[in-house]
């Protein structure tokens, strides 16, 4: 569980945790599993299509969550349920307390819930001296140790066997086994007199579903029935984002969930309750059942026009299973109680900006949340608009203000990068790289070898190098970015080359500036909006068939950022939705508009592989056209395992967070090594930045280079 800390603090817990071999294992063998078994349970299935119902779903539920309240109260009421609405909570536990005084329960069973994490229901009883025994084995295991869950399906997966033995020894006095299937049976026998014992059960709930007052819940152990059905009291706590209108909407959920969350067609139990039943150990033969509704925010948050979907979320855990950050570090350090990417958003919601401050700074912003959430939530958005939202309370850091205050200046952050190109000689020492950097910060950003400013900016030597095309197939506008325009202007070069040989005018609007991601990166949404009205000024979409980009993030950011950061200014969206239509990365361009032929390639014996950037694969939906290039190219593409798992570089992500971002790439480099390739091409300079100043820090023999390189090495010129 993270607690409030400096971004210090919280940086060293974070190395603690990337120290943990343990941890980096099973987290690894997990990431891997997961995406094999996701994608057998659903195939056949119309994932996108099934995601969009649950988001329509969703969407609708939470636009009548009072009424649907009203409806399921009347309905659950009519069977003999009693229904509790608290609004925050502390009001919850005070309830749920007060219902177990009533009744004279001694000792509770509880099962998995994580709306019971949210408002530490435990503590709240514990220390009104009531016994309460979680019966899920993960939750049972963090109990006895005392521990936040570290998954939001799978608790303990931080955890290995041989730590839950000694635990199990510890609590048995005896010593124990840690062959897995005898930690079973120990915690079964430990736990199976424990249902007996106990007056009360709490339990969690998936649906709660108002035109029948029902709860559903589905599990996989079995424990949840028990804790439903022998003691004499049930009190289900129930977030009101859980209200569904029908039983159909919640097998709607149903369908996606369980492959989401572990990859099974459905899980063990699928236990739906409606009303009390019957109960030999109630004093009248029928059990006593409450539900208590949690708010704690949530009413506020469904009436939020940005944030509302964040209330479609299921508890999936998906969002955390694909995240490259999570995976290094764990739960405990990517979440409070709510884990992964949707927990870097609830965290703020539900327990406050001190306990989210840190960790929504710790987002890649590579999408893989978002491509694979359950119900649609554009999580790293919501994860940039949360970091805005706390700075914007609190005051943005000196770093970021200045940062921006630069960017919004188009001409300044040039003059700066020129100036700064020519005092780096020291630091370069000729080299393309910058091999001696200062001690400040050498410890922890010497993982890679970082690239030196190109001599001559792209834009410095536009106006001899632009090509005439006489009789133009296509009349494109180039857009650069600040990487490829200052540091590798070659790679901009090759692709005008390519361009200007298959009949392609290019032009090069000079007023362009920064795209503007990495300032919402750091949470100043007001620069990224002033840098998205310069580029929108600078390049007017009408007289271009399209608008290109190298840089897989750019062009994202381009098409999908900024219609979004525009859209309140009716006056620009005509030309907006014009230019964010005709922006295209260049492997699109070239391989599905230019539809280049193997022929017009020189054939190669060559072994490349591919690293797919986060926001081309993700972001621009752009997967097959770099892999086509490259065969066409006449290279051998042996594709790498795991290809469209983030570099680590993120922009100014592997500044804050050097630390994981060193330990992405190293994964990410050994995955190219065991592909044998010399050559490694990708779409984005970011990524080439990252992975090339890696292979060079490891002194790896591995060519990196830009697709547009690949290809105008290869290409024969029209005459030939
Ligand atoms: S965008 Fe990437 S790094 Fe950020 S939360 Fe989502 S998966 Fe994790
Ligand atoms: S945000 Fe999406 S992926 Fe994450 S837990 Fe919720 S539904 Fe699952």
């Amino acid at each position: 569980m993270q607690e409030a800390k400096d971004l210090k603090g919280y940086k060293q817990e974070v190395q603690d945790a990337l120290d943990n071999s343990f941890l980096r294992t099973a987290m690894d063998n997990f990431a891997v599993a997961y995406r094999t078994g996701r994608a057998n349970a659903f195939a056949g299935l119309d994932v996108e299509n099934l995601i969009a119902q649950i988001a329509a779903s969703k969407d609708s539920a939470i636009g009548q969550m009072d009424a649907l309240f009203d409806e399921f109260k009347a309905n659950a009421e009519k069977t003999g349920t009693r229904v509790h609405l608290a609004r925050t909570a502390q009001e919850a536990n005070e309830i749920i307390a007060q219902i177990a005084k009533d009744n004279q329960v001694n000792k509770i069973v509880k099962s998995k819930s994580m709306t019971a994490e949210e408002t530490l229901l435990n503590h709240h009883l514990e220390a009104q001296q009531f016994e309460v025994v979680e019966t899920d084995l993960g939750e049972w295991i963090i109990q006895l140790r005392n521990e936040g869950p570290s998954h939001m399906v799978m608790p303990a997966i931080h955890l290995s066997r041989y730590q839950v033995a000694d635990l199990f020894s510890e609590v048995t006095g005896r010593k124990q086994d840690s062959e897995i299937e005898r930690l079973v049976k120990v915690a079964r026998r430990e736990l199976r007199r424990q249902y007996l014992e106990a007056d009360m059960g709490i339990s969690g709930a998936n649906f709660a579903i108002a035109a029948t007052g029902t709860i559903g819940l589905t599990t996989n152990e079995g424990n949840a029935r028990l804790v439903t059905t022998l003691p004499r009291v049930h009190v289900a706590l129930v977030g009101l984002e859980k209200l569904m209108p029908t039983l159909n909407d919640a097998l709607k959920v149903n369908r996606v969930l369980p492959r989401n969350a572990t990859g099974q067609g459905i899980t063990s139990y699928v236990t739906w309750i409606t009303g009390p039943n019957a109960c030999a150990s109630a004093p009248e033969g029928q059990k006593i059942f409450h539900i208590v509704f949690l708010d704690n925010g949530r009413r506020e948050l469904a009436r939020d026009p940005v944030f509302k979907e964040v209330l479609r979320c299921v508890r999936c855990g998906a969002c955390a299973n694909v995240c490259p950050v999570y995976r290094m570090v764990g739960g405990h350090q990517y979440g409070h109680i709510y884990i992964g990417a949707i927990g870097l958003i609830l965290t703020y919601f539900f327990h406050g900006r001190e306990k989210a401050r840190n960790l929504v700074q710790n987002c890649i912003n590579c999408e893989a949340c978002k491509s694979i959430c359950a119900a649609g939530i554009d999580l790293p958005r919501m994860i940039k608009e949360v970091h805005t939202r706390i700075q914007d309370a609190e005051g943005h850091p000196v770093k970021s203000v200045l940062l921006s205050k630069v960017m919004k200046n188009r001409k300044f952050f040039h003059s700066l990068l020129r100036s700064a190109q020519k005092v780096q000689k020291p630091v370069t020492g000729g080299t393309p790289y910058l091999r001696h950097l200062p001690q400040i910060f050498a410890k922890e950003h010497n993982f890679r070898a970082l690239p030196a400013i190109a001599n001559k900016a792209f834009r410095d030597t536009w106006d001899h190098i632009k090509p005439h095309v006489a009789t133009p197939r296509y009349r494109i506008a180039l857009f650069a970015g600040c990487a490829l325009d200052f540091v590798y202007p070659e790679q901009l070069e090759a692709a005008v080359k390519l361009l200007a040989d298959c009949d392609v005018a290019v032009d090069f609007p000079m007023e362009q500036s920064c795209c503007g991601l990495p300032v919402e990166m750091m949470g100043e949404k007001d620069a990224a909006v002033a840098v998205a009205y310069q580029n929108l000024t600078a390049i007017h979409p009408e007289p271009y068939d399209y608008i290109l980009t190298l840089c897989a993030s750019c062009g994202s950011h381009l098409k999908k950022a900024y219609p979004r950061l525009l859209e309140d200014d009716a006056s620009v969206q005509k030309e907006l939705n014009e230019f964010a239509d005709k922006i295209i990365p260049f492997s699109q361009f070239v391989n599905d508009v230019l539809k280049v032929e193997a022929s017009d390639f020189m054939p190669s014996k060559l072994k490349a592989t591919f690293h797919a950037p986060c926001h081309l694969c993700r972001g621009l939906g752009v997967t097959e056209p770099p892999h086509d290039l490259i065969r066409k190219a006449g290279y051998e593409f042996v594709p790498a395992a795991e290809e469209q798992t983030c570099c680590g570089f993120g922009g100014t992500y592997s500044s804050k967070f050097p630390q994981i971002s060193a330990q992405i790439l190293e994964k990410k480099l050994e995955d190219i090594q065991k592909t044998g390739a010399a050559t490694l091409i990708t779409e984005c300079p970011g990524c080439i930045l990252q992975l090339r100043g890696g292979a060079v820090k490891h002194g790896l023999d591995i060519d990196v280079k830009h697709l547009s390189e690949a290809l105008a090495d290869k290409h024969k010129k029209p005459s030939s």
